[in-house]
């Protein structure tokens, strides 16, 4: 689950961590007055999308006065905003961030991400922080500097300070490096994130001196954990989230809706990912994944279909479900008596395996229904496949 920029930063600011003063805003009128609360110099007008890339979209703006927050909150407010993440249509803004901006004299970049390989989680920063840290991952990765940590013992200040200095954060700031470093690791383990990323993390000119502080933030969060996190599931914004996977993840579907025509059904995430790789390696492209589990009964085999012919891109279902706990027989009528509850107008392809498949697909045999049997995988996704060529 992903949250917005003024949701991240209520969080990191809770553990600690540096953020400029500011307040979300769904009008002009409340941009407005927040910035004349706010009374500063200069302000910022943030869309609220989860999708970065925002300044280059123009979906960040300065302004000079109250009155200027308002103009900009007024364009921003209620715009397709089109950025490199949010793909050719955009996403409508509802929300804006109106908070203090800074003198930036440097931008950096801050992350905390799982190292899979290592089991372990990775701190990583960058000089070369800003608006393109992926260009730099990709093509300089030498500039993304990394601090190790141990489950064990966490993220002690030594490794912290030795970032920051790796960083050339300049001396005064280390500590308060460091500790904005550890807020960051610490809002990352309690709420269970799988992704934190600081970008740009400035370091700016104050009246005495220097300050360094959080731009933007991202947090991204594990979606297993969330039961132990009401205050965090209540952010979810349903706007900015697939409206199928929203239903399915109610209904205790596994469900990820993708760019292809050939929708799938299948039971346990494995077969789920072979039978995808499987289309697609004859030609096709699958719809969505969709596990519907060990445990399918008939409402959740019609649950699916409800689901999977909701999407218009789908020209062709796939069903393919072995019955190991759960017999093939009971499938074979479960598959049944969902079709009939659905409208089905697509052509569609059932792969039986495992207990009592003969008698499963008797079953599938006899119903009269217009279906094309399929015997292994390979068959069943070539079949999808030329279902939907025809
Ligand atoms: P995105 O990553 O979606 O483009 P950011 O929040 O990183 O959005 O903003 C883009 C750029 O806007 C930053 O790299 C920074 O230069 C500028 N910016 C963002 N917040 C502030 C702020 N509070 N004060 C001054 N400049 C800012
Ligand atoms: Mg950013």
């Amino acid at each position: 689950m992903n949250v917005h920029e003024y949701q991240a930063k209520q969080i990191l600011e809770a553990h600690g961590v540096n953020v400029q003063r500011g307040e979300v805003a769904a009008t002009s009128d409340e941009a407005e007055a927040i910035a004349r609360q706010l009374n500063c110099q200069l302000y910022i007008v943030k869309a609220q999308i989860h999708a970065g890339g925002r300044g280059k979209g123009g979906g960040v703006k300065l302004a000079k006065s109250p009155e200027e927050v308002r103009e900009h909150a007024d364009a921003i407010l209620g715009m397709q905003l089109v950025t490199p993440q949010t793909g050719p249509a955009g996403k409508l803004v509802r929300k804006v961030l109106v908070a203090e901006a800074s003198d930036i004299e440097r931008e950096l970049y801050l992350g905390m991400v799982i190292d899979r390989t290592d089991s372990r989680l990775v701190l990583m920063g960058s000089e070369e922080g800003g608006v393109d840290i992926e260009e730099v991952a990709a093509t300089r990765p030498e500039k993304i500097l990394k601090q190790t940590i141990d489950p064990a013992i966490g993220l002690p200040a030594f490794q912290a300070r030795q970032l920051a200095f790796d960083l050339n954060i300049p001396r005064e700031l280390v500590n308060k490096a460091a500790d904005l470093m550890i807020g960051l690791y610490n809002a990352f383990v309690d709420s269970d994130c799988s992704l934190a990323e600081i970008n740009p993390l400035a370091i700016t000119k104050t009246d005495d001196g220097q300050d360094i502080v959080a731009l933007d933030a991202k947090l991204n969060f594990d979606d297993n954990a969330l039961w132990e996190h009401e205050e965090i599931g209540a952010m979810r914004d349903p706007n900015e989230e697939d409206a199928r996977e929203l239903e399915a993840g109610k209904s205790g579907l596994s469900y990820i809706s993708l760019d292809g025509n050939i929708g799938c059904m299948v039971n346990g995430a494995g077969l789920a990912m072979a039978t995808m790789d499987l289309i697609q390696l004859h030609g096709g492209e699958p719809a969505n994944f969709l596990d519907v589990g060990g445990g399918a009964t008939t409402e959740t085999v019609t649950h699916a279909f409800r689901l999977i012919l909701a999407d218009e891109k789908v020209q062709a279902v796939l069903v393919n479900i072995f019955g190991g706990i759960m017999q093939c027989d009971v499938i074979a009528n479960g598959i049944i008596e969902a079709v009939k509850q659905v409208d089905l107008t697509v052509p569609l392809v059932v792969r039986l395996e495992g207990t009592n498949v003969e008698l499963g697909k008797q079953i599938l045999a006899d119903s009269g229904l217009n279906l094309i049997a399929a015997d292994g995988l390979s068959e069943a996704a070539q079949k999808a496949v030329q279902a939907v060529a025809n």
